[in-house]
């Protein structure tokens, strides 16, 4: 079986599925795209699914929560699971690792998605409480694929609309997607995110330069 097939049955008996996924997209994303679908957004989650990074980052976080949900960690990091203790943070460092794969959009987007708990981060929220399930990575690594996926989109149809792109494309074309997405585009994001990067890496090595020719 695909690795991509494997990540989404593990989805699935977590509870999650790509739908649940492409809604939270479509949630952050509907206000700057007209005509938007949850279809269009769940494809994204999917060919954001494809790469190999994002798959690994699945199957070992849900494979700690499964963990902690059976009690089979040492401690003190099984105490720190259950408790999704604020001050952990690697689930955090993890999400944030498939949010980089598509630059600064999907930064902006995954601190809006962590903080709001809506849609099915929000019934994973309320299982924690009630059924005693582990979701301490689930959640946040559900964050970080929404807000790649929506860092995804912003730059696919921004490059749609300036007439290149392939944007239209079936779900696996997208096999060069770090190059092909890797320029930040405005579409889709506030100016000063969409820009942030561009103006960080023009302002850094000035300084530098100034200081040696003194
Ligand atoms: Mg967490």
């Amino acid at each position: 079986m695909m690795m991509r097939a494997k990540v989404i049955r593990l989805l699935a008996e977590r509870g999650v599925t790509l739908e649940d996924i492409g809604a939270l997209v479509y949630e952050v994303q509907q206000k700057y795209h007209p005509g938007l679908t949850v279809e269009e957004c769940t494809r994204c989650v999917y060919q954001v699914l494809k790469k190999r990074e994002v798959q690994n980052v699945f199957l070992t976080g849900i494979a700690l929560d499964m963990l902690t949900e059976r009690r089979m960690l040492p401690e003190p990091l099984q105490g720190m699971l259950e408790r999704d203790e604020p001050l952990y943070g690697v689930d955090e460092i993890m999400a944030l690792g498939i949010t980089n794969i598509y630059g600064s959009i999907g930064l902006t987007n995954f601190g809006f998605l962590d903080r709001q708990k809506i849609g099915i981060l929000h019934n994973l929220d309320q299982e924690e409480k009630t059924d005693k399930r582990c979701h301490t990575f689930l959640d946040d690594l559900l964050a970080g694929l929404a807000a790649a996926a929506a860092a995804k989109l912003a730059h696919g149809r921004g490059r749609r609309r300036r007439g290149g792109g392939r944007d239209g494309a079936p779900p696996g074309a997208s096999a060069n997607g770090r190059t092909a997405y890797a320029k930040p585009v405005a579409a889709g994001a506030k100016p000063a995110s969409a820009n942030g990067r561009a103006a960080l890496a023009g302002s850094r090595p000035v300084p530098v330069a100034a200081a040696d020719d003194r």
